[in-house]
């Protein structure tokens, strides 16, 4: 009999991670704690931007950031296909926006270091800047232009996940309740209890939960070092004037939904599991918009709204089995970019569950955080 695969976490990595999975052929059950289509999930702006995300320089983030990036189309037209829901991937490709001259040196040298995987990626001088964006402020002297960033709608992409998981065969468990005991053996596998209601027991257990990564430590004494980081995020009404595409300043960005809004955000803020919205974090998109955005200013957006963030130590995801635990696999801590890495972070969960890949040497494991885990393992 095929093997089992439990996953706990029902946002977007969640899901990717069962599609995958199911798609390999193990028996697949996600377990949520409340509604699918997660936190963070529903609160994103859902920009793919491997490039404007990764301003400094070649690295393994960078790398896996791309390779997610470049199996997009292909991974929402599969998603698209078997859910019968459209995504909204949208090409707008992106601006990075220069108000000050000295804004211009760290984005031509990123140019020159990014253009061998972009080849369109080129520098807007201020003319060419108004051409193609012709709404923003005059006192915006130049731009980095990348035309192949691109979007999503991140609550649809969440619900054409959750639609494909369904039709693809994978067991969906909403309203699960907390997680009252988990418990992992040689022997039998991974026991996990939600509630004082329901035990469900599997070979494999992939964590996939987000903010809430952290509370592994108490069941697995392996500490996950995830913690949140709130944005916050607001929309207005797109009739208002035209943004054509994702404009990134250093202090906000802004997108247009095909829903009929302008999306701007976002706040990074330490709130701890604080998920609401302050008139101090919505006042600094505002004050911003209407300076990129002259139609913008005083202007009052129609929505505003907020999310947990998943963060790690060092800004990089946790993917990877837990050490000296290898039932239990650990795929979280997406940050800023958990839209953009659901592609590749469900094909290397996949790996990891056929065995075809342990984590050791990959740069996401939870290794590089192992003296932690040691020191807690010897408590
Ligand atoms: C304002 C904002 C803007 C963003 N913009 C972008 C963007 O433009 N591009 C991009 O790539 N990324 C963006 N992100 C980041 C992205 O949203 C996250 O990295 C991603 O959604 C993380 O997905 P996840 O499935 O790990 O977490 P979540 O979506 O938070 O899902 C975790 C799920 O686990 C569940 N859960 C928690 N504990 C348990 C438990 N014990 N048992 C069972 N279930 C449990 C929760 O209920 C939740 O549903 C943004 C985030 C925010 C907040």
């Amino acid at each position: 009999m095929a093997q089992s695969v439990l996953i706990l976490g029902g946002g977007i990595i969640g899901l990717s991670c069962a599609l995958e999975a199911t798609g390999l052929g193990f028996r697949v059950t996600v377990v949520e704690e409340s509604g699918f289509g997660g936190q963070a999930t529903g609160a994103a702006a859902g920009m793919l931007a491997p490039f404007s995300e990764n301003p400094d320089g070649f690295d393994p983030f960078f790398r896996l950031c791309l390779d997610s990036f470049m199996q997009y189309p292909e991974w929402v037209r599969e998603i698209e296909e078997i859910s019968g829901e459209r995504v909204e991937l949208s090409a707008s490709g992106s601006l990075n926006v220069a108000f000050h001259e000295a804004d211009m040196l760290p984005m031509q040298t990123r140019l020159q270091w990014q253009r061998p995987y972009c080849a369109q990626m080129e520098w807007l001088d201020e003319s060419r800047l108004h051409s193609v964006e012709p709404r923003i402020s005059r006192k915006a002297i130049g731009a980095l232009y990348c035309p192949a960033e691109s979007h999503v709608f991140a609550p649809k992409l969440a619900i054409a996940a959750e639609e494909a998981c369904r039709r693809a065969g994978v067991r969906l468990v909403p309203h699960a309740g907390p997680l009252s005991k988990l418990e992992v053996t040689k022997a039998s596998g991974v026991s996990v209890t939600m509630g004082d209601a329901q035990t469900w027991r599997a070979d494999r257990l992939v964590v996939c939960t987000g903010a809430w990564s952290g509370f592994l430590q108490e069941w697995i004494r392996v500490g996950v070092p995830v913690h949140p980081i709130r944005g916050q995020i607001c929309a207005y009404d797109a009739g208002l004037g035209e943004v054509r595409h994702m404009v990134f300043s250093s202090q906000a960005y802004w997108v247009r939904k095909d829903d009929g809004t302008i999306v701007c955000g976002a706040s990074e803020d330490v709130a701890g599991f604080d998920r609401s919205v302050t008139a101090q974090g919505i006042e600094r998109l505002t004050r911003w918009s209407g300076r990129v955005f002259s139609f913008l200013e005083g202007k009052t957006p129609v929505r505003s709204w907020a999310g947990l963030r998943p963060a790690t130590l060092d800004g990089r995801p946790l993917i990877g089995e837990v050490p000296g635990c290898p039932e239990v696999i650990v795929a979280a801590g997406h940050y800023r970019n958990g839209i953009l890495l659901s592609p590749a972070t469900a094909s290397m969960v996949g790996r990891l569950l056929l065995a075809k890949t342990d984590s050791q040497g990959n740069a996401f494991s939870l290794e590089r955080f192992n003296r932690t885990a040691e020191k807690e393992r010897s408590r």
